[in-house]
């Protein structure tokens, strides 16, 4: 099975599920992850150029940690926008990773513009990706993926309907979320409190609600019928 996620920032995809994805990966699945924006704003002190490629070379070095395939979009940081041209985008990476399962930003519960709409512009090419006549640089999917939502940021406002144990796997989560070492400092500077100390509470509070040490939890949203593999995970 072939899985990608789609982050809306550079360490959207380590937070809400790459516990998961590194689950899949132990279990012997493909893992992909591609990010919409570059992440130029993230900065107190560095201009949009220098951030960017850091937090580009942060991400890139999260998905070697999985040994996961990497898609950089590149699209402008807090101003992602679900126009044609940004769909045929989307396209084409999906295209390109060819997922059986596509694991996005829910795109109604979350807080933040950038991933409600890379939530809603995978919904929206969900189909499109397997269709012939809409032509990107990369060939059809040979099947139309399915969509999981990821958990919203900070857990508010998500009433899961899947969970994923994530125990076994809480440490390469934290080695990958580890790698974004311009938003450990970025997340102190605003909250006081850095990105792996924040992402285990989550995921021990999702590990309460199903009975585990460490859960990621996930929407899996209501549409059929649904073809993905049954391998147990989502
Ligand atoms: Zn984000």
């Amino acid at each position: 099975m072939r899985i990608l996620a789609v982050g809306g920032h550079p360490d959207d995809v380590e937070f809400q599920c790459a516990g998961t994805l590194a689950k899949y990966k132990r279990l012997g699945h493909e893992v992909a992850i591609a990010v919409a924006t570059n992440g130029e704003v993230g900065s107190p002190s560095l201009g949009k150029k220098e951030i960017a490629a850091i937090r580009k070379e942060e991400a890139a070095a999260a998905a070697r940690t999985l040994g996961a395939e990497f898609y950089w979009m590149g699209h402008p940081d807090e101003f992602l926008f679900n126009n044609e041209s940004v769909r045929l985008a989307f396209i084409d990476v999906v295209r390109q990773a060819r997922p059986d399962l596509v694991i996005c930003p829910n795109p109604t519960l979350d807080y933040h513009p950038d991933h409600t709409t890379t939530g809603q512009i995978i919904w929206d090419i969900r189909i499109m990706v397997a269709v012939r006549n809409i032509q990107t640089a990369h060939p059809p999917t040979p099947a139309i993926p399915e969509i999981v939502y990821m958990d919203t940021v900070a857990v508010v406002n998500c009433i899961p309907n899947k969970f994923v144990d994530i125990s076994e796997d809480i440490e390469t989560k934290k080695r990958m979320l580890a790698c974004h070492k311009s938003q450990e400092a970025w997340m102190r500077h605003l909250n006081g409190m850095g990105c792996v100390e924040l992402m285990e509470s989550f995921a021990r509070m999702r590990g309460y609600q199903c009975g585990c040490r460490f859960a990621e939890a996930f929407v899996i949203p209501a549409y059929w019928p649904r073809t993905a593999p049954k391998d147990g995970l989502l």
